[in-house]
C-alpha cells in the first residue's frame, strides 16, 4: 500500500477552473473520500491522480515518487469506474485477469490470482459468464475484482456504487468497508453521496467549486463544519442557517437571532457583524413559554421512526427532526428551543466558522 500526496493541484478546462490549488495527503491504508456536489471537481482530481487528465499545475506523488507526468500504466494505481468499464466480449475470468495479462504475467499466476480474488468477492460461480449475463451488483464486484488482482499501491474509485439500487448499495457499502479493513489498502474514493462518505471514510475531503473546504474524520466534518457550505452540505435535511447579528451587552459579545442568544468567546470579533447561526434539525425541540424561536408549522413528514417538521420562522425556513410523534400539526403556531452548546456560527460574508 502507498501514500498519495496531491500538491497544489490545479486543472483548467479553457476558462473553467475545475480543480483549484488542492493540497491533500492520503495516508497509507486510509479510506479517503472526496465529497462534494456535482461539478465541484472531484472526478477531475481523481482522474488527475490516475493520470487520465493532465494537471495544469501542481504535483502528484505516490510515496515519494513524483508521478505527475507518468503514464497511467506506470502509476501502480487501480481505478474502478462508475460504468465498471468491463470488456463485454470477455468472460468474468478474462476481465479480471486482463490487467495481469497486459503486464505479461504467466498464465498460472494469473489464474491463481483471479481465483483467489473471485473467492473473496464470491464470484467463483460466475467466472465463465459474460458481463451482460450479470446483475449490476455482480458487475460492480467484477470491476472491483479486476482492480484487486493487480494488488496495486492504491485504489481509485469514481462513484462505484451509483448504478446500484438502494438496497444493493447499502449491502455493497458494508462489503467495501469490510474489504478495506481486511486488505489494509489505500483507497481514494469519489462520491456525492454523504451517507457513503460518512459510513465508509476514515477521512472526508469536502470540495466546493474546485477548492478544498475541509478535510477531517466524518465526525469532525459533521460536528465541526469549517464553513457554512460544509454545514449545509453534510446532513439530510441540511443544517438550519439563521441570519443573526453579533451584539455587545455588558461588555460581552453575543450572536443573536430572534431570542436565540449565543455568548461568543472568540477573540477579535466585533459587534454589529452579520453572521449565520447554524442549528441541526435534531437540535431543535418544540418548546412552550421558554421558546427562543416562534413560527408556523408547514409540512410534517413521517419517516417511520422519526418525523420532520418544516416550519417558517420570520422569513426563514427551519426544519425540526425528532422521534415520532413530534406532536405538531400543519398550520399551527410552534415554539422552538435549542441549547448554545449545539449551535454553530459562521461569518455571513466569508462563510468561515466562528464558533
Ligand atoms: P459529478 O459529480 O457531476 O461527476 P464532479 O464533482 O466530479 O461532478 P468534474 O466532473 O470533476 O465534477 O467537473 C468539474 C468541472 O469541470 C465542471 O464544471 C465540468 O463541467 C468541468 N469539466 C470536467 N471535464 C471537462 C472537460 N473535459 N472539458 C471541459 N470542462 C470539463
Amino acid at each position: 500500500m502507498s501514500r498519495i500526496r496531491i500538491e497544489a493541484a490545479t486543472k483548467r478546462f479553457g476558462g473553467v477552473t475545475a480543480v483549484d490549488e488542492v493540497t491533500l495527503d492520503v495516508a497509507h491504508g486510509e479510506f479517503l473520500v472526496l465529497l462534494g456536489p456535482s461539478g465541484c471537481g472531484k472526478s477531475t482530481l481523481l482522474r488527475a491522480v490516475a493520470g487520465l487528465t493532465p494537471l495544469s499545475a501542481g504535483r502528484v506523488l505516490l510515496d515519494d515518487r513524483d508521478i505527475t507526468h507518468a503514464p497511467p500504466r506506470d502509476r501502480d494505481l487501480a481505478m474502478v469506474f462508475q460504468s465498471y468499464a468491463l470488456y463485454p466480449h470477455l468472460s468474468v475470468e478474462k476481465n479480471m485477469g486482463f490487467p495481469l495479462r497486459a503486464r505479461g504475467r504467466a498464465r498460472a499466476e494469473i489464474r491463481s490470482a483471479v481465483r483467489e480474488v473471485a473467492t473473496a468477492l464470491e464470484l467463483d460461480e460466475l467466472l465463465d459468464r459474460r458481463p451482460r449475463e450479470l446483475s449490476g451488483g455482480q458487475r460492480q464486484r467484477v470491476a472491483l475484482g479486476r482492480a484487486l488482482v493487480r494488488d496495486p499501491g492504491a485504489f481509485l474509485m469514481d462513484e462505484p456504487l451509483s448504478n446500484l439500487d438502494a438496497k444493493l448499495r447499502t449491502a455493497t457499502r458494508a462489503g467495501l468497508t469490510e474489504l478495506h479493513r481486511s486488505l489494509g489498502s489505500t483507497f481514494l474514493y469519489v462520491t456525492h453521496d454523504q451517507v457513503e462518505a460518512m459510513t465508509m471514510a476514515t477521512r472526508i475531503a469536502v470540495l466546493h467549486a474546485g477548492r478544498l473546504e475541509q478535510v477531517g474524520t466524518p465526525a469532525e466534518v459533521y460536528d465541526e463544519p469549517a464553513s457554512a457550505f460544509v454545514a449545509g452540505f453534510l446532513g439530510a435535511p441540511a443544517m438550519n442557517l439563521l441570519p443573526a447579528r453579533v451584539t455587545s451587552r455588558d461588555g460581552r459579545l453575543y450572536a443573536v437571532a430572534r431570542d436565540v442568544e449565543v455568548p461568543l468567546d472568540v477573540t477579535g470579533e466585533q459587534p454589529d457583524v452579520d453572521v449565520l447561526l447554524g442549528v441541526r434539525p435534531e437540535h431543535l425541540v418544540p418548546a412552550g413559554s421558554d421558546a427562543q424561536l416562534r413560527g408556523v408549522v408547514g409540512l410534517v413528514e413521517n419517516l417511520g421512526s422519526e418525523e420532520l417538521a418544516h416550519c417558517t420562522v420570520g422569513d426563514t425556513s427551519v426544519c425540526v427532526r425528532g422521534t415520532r410523534p413530534l406532536g405538531v400539526t400543519t398550520g399551527a403556531a410552534i415554539g422552538l428551543s435549542t441549547c448554545a452548546a449545539t449551535v454553530h456560527l459562521f461569518d455571513r460574508a466569508s462563510g468561515r466558522r466562528l464558533v
